[in-house]
Order: structure tokens, then C-alpha cells, then sequence
């Protein structure tokens, strides 16, 4: 098993003193290889879900398991795609992919190798040089997508990385993510709350 989770709960105190329970009691595991989906309705703590996976933020109780350890033996564990596209408006796409190599300290030449090897895959190809903005909505979340991959993460984790696209650049998209997944056997959660995307993905 890749990720294990085991019985995660997350409990937020509102400002007014409330408790929200984002999550309760969660268990499901992920196999080496594997697509999984992620599905459920805006504000059922999907995205809170993938946080705690990717240690950005701690259960309440319960725990994640990677490859049978409570803590990453390696990094890097994962690598998340948002559905707004994080990238530094100031870099280039190249240099957008290769600054998750840098801070894994890889040398140069490796860095350099590798993102474009992840920019072949992605289709971006001949798009190294421009900036974020001179991209479109699907081109940039290409963009995260490498940058994502260029890390070779024990597991990817994407929070709806298509919601924001229209329907044709989605549709495209979500065959290209197949493909990749394909091709690299890259383990994959993905979190959608759209049915038919849960179902067509996984
Ligand atoms: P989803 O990604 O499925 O839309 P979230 O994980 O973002 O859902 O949120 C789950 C629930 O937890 C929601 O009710 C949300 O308002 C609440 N929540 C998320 N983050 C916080 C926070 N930092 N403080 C308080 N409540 C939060
Ligand atoms: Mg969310």
C-alpha cells in the first residue's frame, strides 16, 4: 500500500468558538499504481483530506501511512496540483518545472534533463520560454501538472485540477492525464466533485 489513512478526523474552531467537523473518522487506502478518485460535494473536506495527506496540515486524530510508515521515509512524499494555477508569474514555464528540482537539490544538468522530459509529456513543448500569462487556462495547468510530475512524487495528489477550464480543455485535459498515468504508472489520488469525472478518471 502507497498511502494508508486511518480513522482521520479534523476538527476546525470557527471564530465564533464553534467546532466544524471538516472530517471524521476517515479510512480508505491507495496501492502502489493506482487512480483513485476522490469524490464528494463542495465543503465535505476533500481539500482538508488531501492537506493532511500532504502534511501541509495535522489530523486531530488518526493517522497516514506511507508505505507502511507513519512518517516519510523519502523526499519527496507528494506533489499537489491546485485548481487555481500556482505558478510565479515572473518565471518561465521551464523555470516554473524546475524550481521543485531545485529545492530538492538536484545538479543542473539533471534538473535541466528532467523538466524537459516532464514538458515533452505535458505538451509543452516549444512553450518553455513563456510566461504564465501569455498561456492559456489549460496550458498553465499543464504547467503544474510538470512541475507536479518533475518531482516524481511517491504520490500526486491533484485538488480539481480541471474545474476551472471549459468544458472542451477539461475533457481534453482529463484524457491527457490518463495518458500520462498510462504511460508512468504515476500513483495518483484526485479529488473532483463532479460524478461523471470521478467515474471516467478512476
Ligand atoms: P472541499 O475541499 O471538499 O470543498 P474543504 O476541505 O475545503 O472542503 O472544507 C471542509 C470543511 O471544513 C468546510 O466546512 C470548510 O468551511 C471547513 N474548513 C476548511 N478549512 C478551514 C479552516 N482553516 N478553518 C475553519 N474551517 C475550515
Ligand atoms: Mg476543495
Amino acid at each position: 500500500m502507497k498511502i494508508v489513512v486511518e480513522r482521520v478526523t479534523k476538527t476546525f474552531h470557527d471564530r465564533g468558538g464553534r467546532d466544524v467537523v471538516a472530517l471524521g473518522q476517515v479510512d480508505f487506502a491507495v496501492e502502489t499504481q493506482e487512480f483513485v478518485a476522490l469524490l464528494g460535494p463542495s465543503g465535505c473536506g476533500k481539500s482538508t483530506l488531501l492537506n493532511i495527506i500532504a502534511g501541509l496540515l495535522p489530523a486531530s486524530a488518526g493517522r497516514v501511512y506511507f508505505e507502511g510508515e507513519p512518517r516519510p521515509g523519502r523526499a519527496p512524499v507528494t506533489a499537489t496540483v491546485f485548481q487555481e494555477f500556482a505558478l510565479f508569474p515572473w518565471r518561465t514555464v521551464r523555470a516554473n518545472v524546475e524550481l521543485g528540482l531545485e529545492e530538492l537539490g538536484l545538479p543542473s544538468p539533471e534538473r535541466s534533463e528532467r523538466t524537459r522530459r516532464y514538458l515533452d509529456m505535458t505538451g509543452l513543448a516549444g512553450f518553455e520560454s513563456r510566461y504564465p500569462h501569455q498561456l492559456s487556462g489549460g496550458m498553465r495547468q499543464r504547467v503544474g501538472i510538470a512541475r507536479a510530475l518533475a518531482v516524481e512524487p511517491a504520490v500526486l495528489l491533484l485538488d480539481e485540477p480541471f474545474s476551472a477550464l471549459d468544458a472542451q480543455t477539461r475533457t481534453l485535459m482529463m484524457d491527457e492525464l490518463l495518458g500520462i498515468w498510462e504511460r508512468t504508472r504515476q500513483t495518483i489520488l484526485y479529488v473532483t466533485h463532479n460524478i461523471q469525472e470521478a467515474v471516467f478518471m478512476a
